[in-house]
């Protein structure tokens, strides 16, 4: 499922020999796919939309609807997208808000399943967007966007893991009813052949927050998580705190904490075990947990 990809497509209607046909008129030269104009019929609803497209163009015109920054699909630099943990390598990114609100969704499913929430499958570069649409149409892989019409290519679209892969789960109950409220969006339920562990993240990206890496106030408000124990970097217990997304302090006293919960900030308490966890899906490294810990985008 790793390699699932997500068009939106009634590929029922679509027939294979068309889309070999398809395939072998295609060729992928950079961001340069040419397209047979009698081909349209073989990419009908292959954009990753809310709705059915036509041809090549349309489906790249419809993504254009998600882009953001100036960038190009599966061609963002990694120093403007936010770590996260992902088990597909290289796919560890997502959109700043996106990503902030990925830290504040997983700290509730962890609430509410008792476990942490994965992510299989990020951010997808344009060449994996490639190598995806070529095994699909090889017949080997899952449904697959056009190149350069994947939501995954903005860095706005999530595979996850921790049951939620599987449709009639608890995980997968709670992210379909708790998801939207983080801005995360079920869509691949209805994905033709649906994929239950696609998720789109609908929020408007309102700038770029994590250009400026000295921009901490930017990063103050949006979920305060404190270790309750001692971790083994720092062995007295005490008041490590996760502020926002990869930033991490060692305050001396309670009141520092409590200083910090402005009204209306998610607030959480987690064990060694649940608060390392977080560090490593946020992608703060352990190395940041000391005594005098002050850390910032690394
Ligand atoms: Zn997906």
């Amino acid at each position: 499922m790793s390699t699932s990809d997500d068009a939106k497509p009634e590929l029922a209607s679509l027939d294979r020999r068309h889309l070999l046909a398809y395939a072998a008129a295609t060729a992928v030269t950079g961001s340069v796919l040419a397209v047979r104009p009698d081909s349209a019929r073989a990419v009908v609803n292959l954009g990753e939309t809310t709705s059915s497209v036509k041809s090549v163009s349309e489906a790249l015109a419809a993504a254009q609807v998600s882009a953001w920054g100036g960038f190009s699909n599966g061609r963002i630099p990694a120093e403007v997208l936010t770590t996260v943990s992902a088990t597909v390598a290289g796919s560890g990114f997502l959109r700043d808000d996106a990503a902030r609100q990925f830290l504040s969704m997983s700290l509730a499913f962890r609430q509410a399943l008792g476990r942490s929430l994965t992510i299989t499958e990020g951010y997808r570069d344009f060449a994996r967007q490639v190598d995806y649409w070529n095994r699909y149409q090889a017949g080997t892989g899952n449904l697959a966007a056009y190149p350069g019409t994947s939501n995954h290519g903005w860095g706005i679209s999530c595979d996850f893991g921790s049951g939620v892969e599987t449709a009639g789960t608890a995980a997968k109950r709670w992210m379909d009813a708790n998801g939207p409220s983080y801005g995360w969006q079920p869509t691949g339920n209805g994905f033709s052949r649906p994929e239950p562990w696609h998720f789109d993240y609908s929020g408007t990206w309102t700038g770029p927050s994590n250009v400026n890496k000295n921009a901490k106030a930017e990063d103050v408000d949006t979920v305060i998580v404190r270790c309750t124990g001692p971790l083994s970097e720092y062995p007295v217990a005490g008041y490590t705190v996760l502020v926002g997304v990869r930033s991490l302090r060692h305050l001396s006293n309670i009141d520092m904490v409590n200083a910090m919960r402005v009204v209306g900030t998610p607030y959480y308490e987690l064990d060694w075990v649940g608060f390392y966890n977080v560090l490593s899906s946020m992608g703060v490294p352990r190395s940041a947990i000391r005594a005098d810990a002050d850390y910032f985008w690394g």
